[in-house]
């Protein structure tokens, strides 16, 4: 496996280079972090199968394998949003994650070792008794992840524009209405919607330059 080594960096110079580019993916290890109280479900957003992310291993962006649980960023930025620029700090340095603990940008070997290895998912830290869970599962079988990507390529080689475009249309609205659902009817905290239905298409396809309106 490659990892990175550098000869003029030995030690952590606090120069939060790590903190801005994102925040850490979560592994069954930090499950306790969770358990403790340090952070809750506001501080997480969930990673579908299928989006795209960055790839460590290889800085490429790519389809991710199998769903992750990360910190969420600032707004529309991705920097951890534990990092506090001012004081160049992590405000929760005690209790941080396990990618963090092994993150050395002077030598990433240790860090690649776990990277994708023993990460967990939604069902992992959610009451399997909540029933948010059959909405996550329906919104799961109703809005797949996988297949607003086979669309996006499908209208980047300019086929089927309409047909396309209107299934678009169609999953986003079913995303923007099972949302709405889970905020009204299971009066779902606002906060934690990224954690538990991921990014909402709209946004998603917004940054891939499509803009499909979703009001229902
Ligand atoms: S949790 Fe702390 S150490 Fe980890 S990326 Fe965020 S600010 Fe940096």
């Amino acid at each position: 496996m490659n990892h990175v080594t550098s000869k003029e960096i030995t030690h952590c110079i606090r120069c939060g280079t790590c903190c801005l580019k994102g925040g850490p993916v979560l592994h069954h290890e930090d499950k306790q972090i969770l358990r403790e109280g340090h952070i809750g479900y506001q501080h997480l957003v969930t990673i579908r199968k299928g989006e795209l992310a960055h790839n460590p291993m290889n800085g490429k962006l790519e389809p991710v394998p199998q769903e992750l649980i990360k910190v969420v960023g600032k707004g529309e930025d991705w920097s951890c949003i534990f990092y506090d620029e001012k004081k160049a700090s992590c405000a929760i340095y005690e209790h941080r994650f396990l990618e963090c603990r092994l993150l050395q940008c002077w030598d990433t070997a240790e860090i690649m070792a776990v990277i994708g290895k023993d990460t967990i998912i939604r069902a992992d830290i959610i009451n399997p008794n909540d029933p948010i869970m059959h909405v996550i599962e329906t919104h799961e079988q109703e809005c797949p992840y996988q297949e607003v990507e086979i669309l996006i390529s499908t209208l980047s080689k300019g086929e089927d524009k309409g047909k396309t475009l209107k299934r678009l249309t169609e999953l986003v609205r079913k995303d923007v209405s099972i949302r709405s659902f889970a905020l009204s009817e299971l009066e779902l905290k606002k906060e934690y919607e990224l954690f538990i239905f991921g990014r909402p298409l709209f946004k998603v396809l917004k940054d891939r330059g499509l803009t499909v309106h979703g009001k229902i």
